[in-house]
């Protein structure tokens, strides 16, 4: 098994788990992203959803622009600032798209309803959000995500592009990194 610094992980949601839940999302996404006039843009967050977002856009099963917003993470720390940095902004220009923001991991909440607002004043015509993991009753502020894949405790995750302090991204599963 794997240790990262000397903790041990625990398995929360195996890769076939894993692989189902993101087959119904993305047929879901499909479903209601079909009116869209033009090709949807799907809008991931670095670094933590890039696994998601390459194994979400393969069971789309339409044409999708894919780019990426980099804001500012937790570093080695396990808490949010709430503090926004853009990193790296889009190189699309969403004015008038349909947008779909993909993110790993819904905590307080902070972080995605910053990240909302600030693609809502590029103008999308749609704009929605899907997030694999939400912990449970963490929020901070209002915000729900059109697609969920999964409710998980409040512990700190690591797998399946979820890193602790850069590593653990390349894990296949997500896991609970334990206590002491
Ligand atoms: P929030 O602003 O909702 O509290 O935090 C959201 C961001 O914090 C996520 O996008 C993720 O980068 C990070 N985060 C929150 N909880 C965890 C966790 O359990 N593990 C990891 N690796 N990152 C987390
Ligand atoms: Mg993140």
């Amino acid at each position: 098994m794997w240790n990262i610094r000397g903790r041990r992980l625990s398995l929360l949601i195996d890769e076939e788990t894993i692989r189902k839940r993101v087959r119904e999302l993305a047929k879901q996404i499909e479903k209601d992203f079909l009116g869209s006039p033009e090709e949807p843009v799907v809008v991931g967050l670095l670094k933590g959803s890039f696994v998601f977002v390459a194994d979400l856009i393969r069971e789309i099963g339409m044409p999708v622009v894919v780019d990426f917003l980099w804001v500012s993470s937790y570093g080695q720390s396990m808490e949010s600032s709430g503090k926004i940095r853009i990193v790296k902004d889009l190189d699309t220009d969403v004015e008038g798209r349909w947008v779909l923001l993909v993110d790993d991991i819904l905590d307080t909440g902070l972080t995605l309803k910053e990240i909302h607002s600030f693609l809502i004043s590029k103008k999308p015509a749609v704009l929605k959000t899907c997030v694999l993991l939400e912990k449970k009753g963490r929020k901070k502020v209002d915000f729900t995500p059109d697609y969920l894949g999964f409710e998980v405790p409040n512990k700190f995750l690591v797998g399946y592009g979820l890193d602790w302090g850069e590593l653990g991204r390349n894990l296949k599963g997500v896991y609970a990194v334990e206590e002491g």
